[in-house]
C-alpha cells in the first residue's frame, strides 16, 4: 500500500511538473485538517445530520484556524508558478490566509471574512463601519446560502480555466453538489487529465486518472516536494 502511495504520489508530482494549466479544486475535506467540519465524512455535518446528530463542536475556536499542510502544499505551487487556478468551495479563508492570490481564486460558495458589493461583484475584508463599496453599492455577506444564486464572477473564471486544465486535480471535494460536480466534467472533455485526493468515494472514481484515498497532508505536500526536486529545486 506505501510502496502504491509512493508511486503514485510520483506519478503526480510527474504531472505537475509537465503541466501548463494546472487547476486545484478543493472542498471541504482539506480543512478537516485545520479541524474544521466537512459534509460527508464519517463525522462530516451531513453525516451526522442524517443520524439525527448535531454538528461536531469544534475543535478550535473559528478564528484560531490556520491552515494546515495541504493549503500551504497549494500555496507552494502558486509561489513555484505552476498553479494556474484554484477553485474553493470552502468559505473559511484558508486559503487566502494560506497566501493564495486573491485574481487566481474562485471561491464558489464566498468566504465567511469577506463581504461582497451588490452592484459590481468586488469583495472586500470585513470590517466594521463600511456599509458601502467604493461604486456606491451595499456590502453584504459573500456566503452564499442553499438555494442562492453562486458568484458570477467566481463561477465564470472556473468554467475558464477548468476548460483550460491538462491537469485538474480535486482536493477533498465528493463532487456530488453541481456545479462543483461540472468543473471535473468540463476539463475531462477537454481532454485534461483528473486527479482526485478524497477520503470517501466520488462519481468520478471511474474515469480519473489517478485517485488517491489517503489523507491530503499525506499526500499533496509529498508531491510538492518531489516537484521541486524535478525543477531543480531543493529544500
Ligand atoms: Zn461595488
Amino acid at each position: 500500500m506505501n510502496e502504491g502511495l509512493t508511486q503514485r504520489i510520483e506519478t503526480l508530482a510527474q504531472w505537475m511538473y509537465e503541466a501548463r494549466h494546472l487547476v486545484v479544486f478543493t472542498g471541504a475535506g482539506i480543512s478537516t485538517e485545520s479541524g474544521l467540519p466537512d459534509f460527508r465524512g464519517p463525522d462530516g455535518l451531513w453525516t451526522r445530520r442524517d443520524k439525527g446528530l448535531p454538528p461536531a463542536p469544534m475543535k478550535v475556536p473559528w478564528d484560531a484556524v490556520e491552515p494546515n499542510a495541504g493549503h500551504l502544499a497549494i500555496a507552494e505551487l502558486q509561489k513555484l508558478d505552476k498553479l494556474k487556478f484554484l477553485i474553493s468551495q470552502n468559505v473559511d479563508n484558508l486559503h487566502l490566509k494560506s497566501g493564495i492570490r486573491p485574481d487566481s481564486l474562485a471561491e464558489l460558495h464566498g468566504n465567511i471574512a469577506r463581504l461582497r458589493c451588490s452592484r459590481c461583484e468586488k469583495t472586500v475584508d470585513r470590517v466594521e463601519g463600511q456599509p458601502r463599496c467604493l461604486c456606491g453599492g451595499a456590502l453584504v455577506k459573500s456566503v452564499v446560502d442553499f438555494g442562492e444564486s453562486l458568484p458570477h464572477r467566481d463561477l465564470m473564471l472556473s468554467y475558464e480555466h477548468a476548460r483550460k486544465s491538462d491537469l485538474f486535480v480535486v482536493v477533498g471535494s465528493s463532487l456530488v453538489v453541481t456545479p462543483a460536480a461540472d468543473m471535473p466534467h468540463e476539463a475531462l472533455q477537454r481532454g485534461s487529465k483528473l486527479v482526485i485526493i478524497n477520503q470517501g468515494e466520488t462519481p468520478f472514481d471511474g474515469v480519473a486518472s489517478l485517485r488517491f484515498r489517503e489523507r491530503i497532508g499525506e499526500v499533496l505536500p509529498r508531491a510538492v516536494r518531489r516537484l521541486k526536486r524535478l525543477m531543480g529545486l531543493f529544500e
